[in-house]
């Protein structure tokens, strides 16, 4: 079975650079969908509390037979669950609904500036890590001045960032942001709403590969060195988002995806952003 190269944290573990993501997938469909992507290869499971399936992700996880440690288990805190007290609490109820006693990596989902609470949901992260209930612990959507102000408020350096990046959202700068400061880009959203499917630059490489443009823009990501989780509902697209290990992009190729950042966004701007 292919083996999906990992990219290191900079608190000493690592994560599966390809992952799938189960936003939108309803409860009564995920249970297969987990357990059949674990069958096929896939180890890093990217979910939610505002998904509203995290009891199905650990129902698929169960039934899957995998030993828990060969898995890795995202969850996240949602905007209404901010602050010290609220976000202990919703990594416990987290943790109950998927089942599990520990999570691989929790993010704050959101900074929501306006709400002013994401120090203290970053306190909350902290102290659930120390407690053993969190392994690594991350952000999402955070600008450069969000990371600075978590990070010069607690000396704790997010492992991870997740953002939104696709052909059409690059998001060099704030991928260079993280670089910069140790933390791990991981992109969501990957595919873009299917916008640069029949881009030239995507299908050129396709025609000379062999490759669909859905795997050119997945290995697109790879080689940009950012972690990135597919979400699928299909058999077919679990497989074939997989089957991204036996080819390269050359710089060439690389470049010419480049020419396709137009700076637009699938989602909200993160600055702005405060839905509960
Ligand atoms: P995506 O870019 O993964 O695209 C999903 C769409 O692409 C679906 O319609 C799917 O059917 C289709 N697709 C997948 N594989 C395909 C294939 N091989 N051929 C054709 N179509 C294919 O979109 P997404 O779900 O928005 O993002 C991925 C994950 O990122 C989410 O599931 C979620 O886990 C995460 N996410 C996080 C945030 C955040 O704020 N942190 C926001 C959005 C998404």
């Amino acid at each position: 079975m292919t083996s999906i190269p990992t990219i290191s944290f900079n608190d000493g573990r690592a994560i599966p650079q390809l992952g799938i993501g189960v936003w939108q997938i309803p409860e009564s469909e995920l249970p297969v969908i987990v357990s059949e992507a674990i069958k096929i290869g896939w180890r890093l499971i990217d979910g939610a509390f505002i998904y509203a399936n995290e009891a199905a992700m650990g129902q698929g996880i169960r039934q899957s037979g995998i030993d828990r440690s060969e898995l890795f288990v995202t969850s996240k805190v949602w905007n209404n669950e901010q602050g010290y007290d609220k976000a202990r609490k919703a990594i416990d109820d987290s943790l109950n609904r998927i089942g599990l006693d520990y999570l691989d990596l929790a993010l704050i989902h959101w900074p929501c500036p306006a709400q002013n609470n994401y120090v203290e949901t970053w306190k909350a992260l902290i102290a659930a890590k120390a407690d053993g209930q969190l392994r690594s612990i991350g952000v999402s959507n955070f600008n450069a001045d969000h990371l600075d102000r978590i990070i010069d408020s607690t000396g704790e350096v997010p492992v991870l960032n997740q953002i939104e990046v696709n052909p059409r959202m690059q998001q060099a700068d704030m991928r260079a942001e993280n670089t910069r400061r140790g933390i791990v880009t991981q992109a969501w959203t990957p595919l873009g709403q299917s916008a640069s499917f029949r881009a030239p630059e995507i299908t050129t490489i396709s025609k000379r590969t062999g490759k669909t443009p859905v795997q050119i823009i997945l290995r697109w990501h790879l080689q940009l060195g950012v972690s990135v989780i597919p979400r699928s509902s299909k058999a077919r697209h679990l497989i074939e988002n997989f089957d991204i290990f036996d080819f390269e992009l050359t710089s060439e190729d690389m470049s010419a995806i480049a020419k396709l950042d137009a700076g637009v966004r699938c989602g909200p701007d993160p600055a702005t952003f405060e839905d509960a």
